[in-house]
């Protein structure tokens, strides 16, 4: 399969730097084509500005929606922003790289969506209508492709439980799991975590690499995380919310959106298969 790597990290030296490398070589071992995108050595500019839409008229007023959806269509976006998007369509798999840095991605990443993902290509895609908000939610450009994390923290583990003071690590990454991942229409597995890692030893680093080459070994059997679907009929349209009949008893916020009988059911088969081996 084609994988391609989105990397956020300023040093190539960097713990992220050597879980990257690690990622890289198991994925190639496993027959994997892999293409990295590394931000920061690219020189990635972040901020969406009027430089983006170079056949806008220069004193028109900026609508960063608009403008996108009309240089994308054009074919007129800027040649940096074409290649990210034609190694997406490339790509059966995305990965994003990153470490945790006020509870969210790094800017440069943040701006390497808010670049790529233009309006036709990864929204505004589709019909809109009484019956189908747009292709969106598990449909969209991306549709069958898989997309995941790999992010480190400085906190612990136990600071993103459920009653950890940092929030539940899957709230924290719903907004990018969830709004940037599974919107274009990616099936979006688990983020692969390591925590507590600003004093690492040497010991720290294997444990947490085995676990990552097992993730990249998994890549294409690892069931994704059980959204719910926008326009599979679990939604009113247009309130676009969750049907209530459909809402579980103590179940709030962003787990909502999750399908809690498919993920119970992932969890046994996860369950059977630790238990036999
Ligand atoms: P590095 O600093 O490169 O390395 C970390 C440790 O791993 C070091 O001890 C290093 O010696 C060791 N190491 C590196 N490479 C190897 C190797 N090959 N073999 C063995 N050991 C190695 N944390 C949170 O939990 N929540 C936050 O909201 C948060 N916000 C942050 C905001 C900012 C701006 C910054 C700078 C940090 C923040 N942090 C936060 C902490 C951050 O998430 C961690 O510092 C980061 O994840 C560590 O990754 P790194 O690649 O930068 O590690």
């Amino acid at each position: 399969m084609n994988v391609l790597l989105v990397f956020a990290h300023p040093e190539p030296r960097s713990l992220n730097g050597a879980l990257r490398d690690v990622a890289v070589a198991e994925l190639k071992t496993q027959g994997h084509h892999v293409r990295v995108s590394d931000l920061y050595a690219q020189g990635w500019k972040s901020q969406i500005d009027r430089a983006d839409f170079p056949a806008s008229a220069s004193d028109a007023r900026l609508k960063p929606a608009a403008a996108s959806g009309e240089a994308f269509a054009a074919g007129t976006l800027t040649d940096d922003v074409k290649a990210e998007q034609e190694k997406l369509l490339w790509a059966d798999i995305l990965i994003l790289q990153f470490p945790l840095w006020w509870y969210t991605m790094p800017a440069i990443l943040k701006g390497w969506v808010d670049r790529v993902y233009a309006y036709g290509f990864a929204y505004g895609v589709g019909e809109h209508s009484d019956r189908h908000w747009g292709d969106r939610f598990g449909e969209g450009t991306l549709a069958g492709k898989r997309a995941m994390l790999i992010v480190t923290t400085g906190g612990w583990q136990e600071h993103y439980a459920p009653r950890g003071i940092n929030g539940p690590i899957d709230d924290l990454l719903f907004p990018i799991n969830h709004g940037i991942l599974y919107y274009p229409g990616y099936d979006v597995l688990p983020p692969f975590v390591a925590y507590r890692v600003d004093r690492l030893d040497e010991n720290g680093f294997d444990l947490i690499a085995d676990r990552l080459r097992e993730r990249m070994r998994t890549l294409a059997t690892t069931p994704p995380i059980p959204y719910r679907p926008q326009n599979g009929g679990d939604y009113l349209i247009p309130s676009l919310q969750l049907r209530p009949e459909l809402v579980e008893p103590d179940t709030r916020g962003f787990a909502l959106h999750v399908d809690g009988a498919a993920a119970r059911a992932r969890d046994n088969v996860g369950m059977r298969r630790f238990r036999e081996a």
